[in-house]
């Protein structure tokens, strides 16, 4: 053989390999375009997420509304012909807010002014007379320990701190100032306060109150506290700069019972060639009980069954075993994460990446992965196969509420998927949190971009 011979063969193969791979990488492309027109046409989220929501709007744990969504999830997924559909047991918190909250002043003319009002999840209640007391109003937790017992015994402390609108992503926003909430009740309680109300952790211009859980220390006593609305917050703080003294009438009528039974509602289609393996997907099935858990979290659930659902109708045969995971109790004790994480390492599962939706059902952006760099940089390269106007970036992250414990447990890289975070918290917890405040096309988009990662996952590995 002449050298001009065996270049020439050297160049034919090169042109060969080259030309495959890009018939793959056409492959995987023209595979996942067919996802997102699937989802965008057949809009299975949307069509779910209409059905749980009208059927099931309230569902905190240990709730009827719970229990039945935990029903006809079972069912969804069995009718979908699933291969293996159960329920796994969880131990719940259960809470109830009982009847209305009330929260007013009667002015120095004698005019009631009412405020709109929701009990932080774990509240105690008040005395069935209510509490009529003087508010003291702080920015910050700080500011109660610098004011001290003698200002704040036998007070109502208000936390009138606003959400953090500097952030671009509004997560920021909501984590600078959620301790008025989590952690402001029993700050309030360690130097003599009766109750407390807050500011709502909400970026909206209205006047929805947005609740969520708050945690009692055990140094402190526990004392009844709600969230007002931000129009109601702005009312109240306008009324007490006029009249330092005046007070506020509150009623709380909620209550904690044992723990309840529940479930996390598992479904499956099982690998072909390594069903041992598991690609898991998920988000939380409970949701605060005003509103409909619309975008808190029913589009994470209704996504992950749909991204499940629309790869079996598209005909494809994973090689791993894809399981679609509704957790029970994150909103308020987590139960559901920390049980599946217990049984997975109990029962010596093999996760490969665990993927979560709890953002909200808009415009997806990003994945946010929990995992080495190594898998960062792997899924870094998928960024191509994903369709413009989708999925930008794969960044280090936060996987979400529910996988992480699984992380915690045995190392399982957990990525969740990060929409556009403008709107998510004038909805999160609150009763503006409905099925219509959710766009049927930014929530297919968000489906498409899980069922691709799926995909991609199933066809490369990690
Ligand atoms: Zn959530």
């Amino acid at each position: 053989m002449n050298k001009s011979f065996v270049y020439t063969l050297l160049f034919g193969l090169f042109v060969f390999w080259g030309s495959l791979f890009s018939q793959t990488k056409d492959s995987h492309k023209t595979f996942i375009n067919k996802i997102y027109s699937e989802a965008l046409v057949k809009t299975p989220t949307h069509k779910l997420l209409k059905e749980l929501t009208t059927k099931f709007p309230h569902r905190l744990s240990g709730s009827k509304g719970a229990d039945g969504a935990v029903k006809w999830t079972k069912q969804v997924m069995q009718d979908f012909g699933f291969d293996n559909v159960f329920l796994q047991d969880v131990m719940v918190e259960h809470w109830e807010r009982g009847e209305k909250e009330q929260a007013y002043i009667v002015d120095k003319n004698g005019n009631k002014v009412e405020f709109s009002i929701l009990a932080l999840g774990r509240s105690i209640s008040t005395p069935e007379s209510g509490i009529t007391a003087e508010v003291v109003k702080v920015q910050s937790l700080d500011e109660v320990a610098e004011l001290g017992r003698e200002k704040i015994e036998g007070k109502i402390v208000f936390y009138n701190r606003s959400f953090e609108h500097k952030h671009l992503r509004t997560f920021s926003g909501y984590v600078g100032t959620v301790n008025q909430r989590t952690k402001g009740p029993s700050q309030a309680a360690r130097y003599g306060a009766i109750a407390v109300v807050i500011r709502s952790v909400s970026s909206g211009d209205d006047d929805f109150p947005h609740t969520g859980t708050l945690g009692y220390a055990k140094d402190a006593p526990q004392i009844p506290a709600g969230a007002l609305g931000n129009h109601s917050a702005n009312k109240l703080a306008e009324i007490l700069e006029s009249n330092p003294q005046q007070k506020l009438f509150l009623k709380i009528n909620s209550q904690t019972l044992p723990d309840a039974k529940s479930y996390n509602v598992i479904g499956e289609i099982k690998g072909s060639e390594h069903p041992e393996k598991i690609i898991a997907v998920g988000g939380h099935l409970d949701a605060w009980d005003v509103g409909q858990g619309a975008h808190d979290d029913g589009s994470g659930c209704m996504q992950s069954i749909s991204a499940l659902k629309i790869l079996q109708r598209m005909g494809y045969k994973p090689k791993h075993t894809l399981r679609a995971v509704m957790f029970i109790n994150e909103e308020n004790g987590l139960r559901g994460g920390k049980t599946y994480a217990d049984s997975a390492v109990n029962k010596k599962e093999k996760h490969i990446i665990a993927i979560e939706s709890d953002a909200g059902g808009f415009t997806p952006r990003a994945f946010g992965l929990k995992g080495p760099d190594s898998t960062l940089a792997k899924m870094q390269e998928w960024l191509k196969y994903f369709p413009d106007y989708t999925i930008e970036s794969i960044k280090k992250g936060y996987g979400g509420p529910d996988i992480n414990p699984l992380n915690k447990a045995d190392g399982t890289p957990t990525i969740g998927l990060v929409p556009d975070s403008q709107r998510y918290f004038d909805f999160h917890h609150s009763p503006a949190d409905v099925f219509s405040a959710v766009n049927k096309r930014e929530l297919e988009l968000g489906t498409a971009s899980m069922a691709t990662l799926i995909y991609l996952v199933d066809q490369f590995g990690l």
